[in-house]
């Protein structure tokens, strides 16, 4: 579900692209005692935009658990500061949690707030986890559907010759965004999970790309750049097998994007 954030504030957001990660901090319900919709109750007054990261985390700290906002992290899609918008893509996984039935349910006007890259701070490496090197010539990119819009991040900003493999797994390819503006020698390959494991399908994927394209990864030596993100468990031994292959592993960046039991991934 592609949500589109409109406010003023957001002509200063970063359009930095890459897999640039933001935090959604979703709003209270109405309070039943007043019926009152103050969304930042106990947070902010209503005028919340320019608050910095540590500001809005100190006083989400200071509220009682059972007051405290919940925050979940996201990749921005396009950006648009000129049209003061960015659009956030949503898997809505099932059953839904409070940031997937936020977006499932979220209708104009709706509010949410959103921490984010400030293009006046000129820093393009906060929130971003796409620091290859040099500029790859070679790439494998692994992800599941949470990843896709990041992967869309990554694949706009390699050069037309770029050669490698991305990997997409999900439960239902025909739901899956598609993966635009992949460079002719980029390959990319859907993989379903046929009711496996989380990150199975695409652990059964770089089997067979240890066999086929290894090799030519190996090669490229500081040319090449691995990128994988996907629920927690899997992730560790998705980069242990492409580190089998011979790849050092600082040339693999991984990645935790959700867990299959309880709280959303730390990053
Ligand atoms: C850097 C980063 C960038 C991310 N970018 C995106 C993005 O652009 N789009 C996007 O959709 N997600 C993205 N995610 C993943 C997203 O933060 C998690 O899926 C998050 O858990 C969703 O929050 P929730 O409130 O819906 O569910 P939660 O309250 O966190 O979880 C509730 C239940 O749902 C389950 N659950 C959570 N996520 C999934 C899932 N993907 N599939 C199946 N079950 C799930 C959990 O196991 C839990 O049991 C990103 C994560 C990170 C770390």
């Amino acid at each position: 579900m592609r949500v589109t954030l409109g406010a003023p504030s957001l002509r200063h957001f970063a359009p930095w692209g890459l897999d640039q990660r933001v935090k959604l901090i979703l709003p209270h319900g109405s309070d039943p005692a007043t019926d009152e919709n103050r969304p930042w109750r106990g947070l902010f007054s209503d005028e919340v935009d320019g608050i910095s990261a540590p500001e809005w985390r100190a006083a989400l700290g200071r509220l009682t658990p059972a007051d405290r906002h919940l925050a979940r992290t996201y990749t921005t899609g396009a950006v648009r500061p000129g049209e003061c918008e960015i659009d956030i893509d949503f898997f809505i996984h099932h059953p839904a949690g409070p940031a997937s039935s936020w977006a499932a349910s979220a209708a104009p006007g709706d509010r949410i707030l959103v921490s984010g890259p400030d293009v006046r701070a000129d820093d393009r490496r906060h929130g971003i986890q796409w620091r290859p090197a040099e500029p790859p010539a070679v790439v494998l990119l692994l992800g599941d559907e949470t990843a896709i819009p990041a992967i869309n991040g990554i694949v706009a900003s390699l050069g037309a010759d770029t050669r490698g493999t991305v990997i997409v797994e999900a439960d239902d390819r025909s739901s899956c965004p598609p993966i635009e503006n992949v460079p002719a020698g980029v390959t990319v390959r859907h993989v379903t999970r046929d009711r496996g494991r989380p990150g199975e399908a695409l652990g059964a994927a770089v089997a067979s790309w240890a066999v086929s394209d290894a090799h030519g990864a190996r090669s490229a030596g500081t040319g090449f750049a691995a990128w994988i993100a996907a629920e927690s468990s899997a992730v560790s031994g998705l980069s242990a097998a492409v580190a089998e292959t011979g790849i050092p592993r600082e040339r693999i960046h991984r990645q935790g994007y959700w867990r299959a039991e309880g709280r959303e991934a730390r990053n």
